[in-house]
């Protein structure tokens, strides 16, 4: 199953085309694109022989967020091996947890307004939750996640790296500094859903390639040790990690720049592209 927000209201993919969920189930499920997370199973079921209505054309420039108000954000550093040799750290024994703060949230399509400082890209995959996670163990972690997302874990390093001890919360969450979608896609819906290529480019130049198998915590072993500490609640994002070749760890180093446009994939889900501007 595949779902999008297109200008606010929840569309989903059937046979005939994108169909407003709001209309088709005849009021049964709301417009609101978050909020179908807290009835994510009874959704599914309904999804799973709705009516192809089809009734909805599908811009790509009016998608949203597919989770525009998740309640947690919860953010993964040092997750990919190649990623952590190139940020000079060791293999973290622990996943490194932090988070982006909510107002960050924007869409696929969205410019991104440039902060002063050194704003650099970070493609994720992004799992959202669907049912309420706690104590979950790996072996049931997949049941919890209701889809997955492509995310940019956009970050302004000087900010993130200053202080008595890092700011990673903060430098990470200016306004439009976590773009998702441009849909959700259900755990179903991929060969492996724990194998996928990820990447992306700037102004056509390839920066990141990674592979999801190459995670060191893998969404199942996340869900398991997040929940461990706190419960994990319907329509939470976890950004994932981002592998190497970020602009940080690259010699000469280098950071987005206006008038740039950053591309993001996921293979079997789908591209965001990103405009960097000046305010
Ligand atoms: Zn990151």
């Amino acid at each position: 199953m595949r779902i999008a927000n297109l200008s606010g209201r929840l569309v989903l993919l059937t046979d005939a085309g994108w169909t407003d969920v709001e209309r088709a189930s005849r009021g049964q499920f709301s417009a609101d694109p978050q909020e179908i997370f807290e009835r994510w199973d009874q959704f599914r079921d309904w999804a799973a022989q709705a009516p192809s209505a089809g009734d909805v054309l599908l811009k790509e420039s009016e998608l949203h967020a597919p989770v525009p108000r998740p309640r947690q954000i919860l953010a993964i550093g040092l997750n990919y091996r190649d990623h952590a040799d190139e940020s000079g750290f060791a293999v973290p024994e622990q996943p490194p947890v932090f988070t982006k703060f909510v107002s960050a949230v924007a869409g696929p399509r969205a410019e991104v307004v440039l902060p002063d400082g050194s704003v650099d890209w970070e493609v994720e995959l992004v799992a959202v939750i669907g049912r309420h996670a706690w104590q979950v163990g790996e072996d049931q972690a997949w049941e919890h996640v209701a889809g997955l997302t492509v995310g940019q874990d956009i970050s302004e390093r000087d900010l993130q790296m200053s202080g008595p001890v890092p700011q990673f919360s903060l430098g990470k969450s200016y306004p439009g500094f976590a773009p998702m979608g441009p849909y959700l896609v259900t755990p179903d819906e991929f060969a492996d859903p724990d194998n996928l290529e990820l990447g992306c480019a700037i102004d056509g130049e390839e920066v990141q390639k990674g592979r999801t198998s190459d995670l060191i915590f893998s969404v199942p072993q996340l869900v398991a040790r997040l929940s461990a500490v706190l419960p994990l609640l319907p329509g939470d994002v976890i950004f994932t990690g981002t592998p190497a070749g970020v602009g940080l760890g690259r010699s000469p180093r280098r950071f987005l720049a206006e008038g740039e446009e950053l591309v993001s994939y996921i293979e079997g889900i789908g591209e965001m592209r990103h405009r960097m501007v000046r305010a």
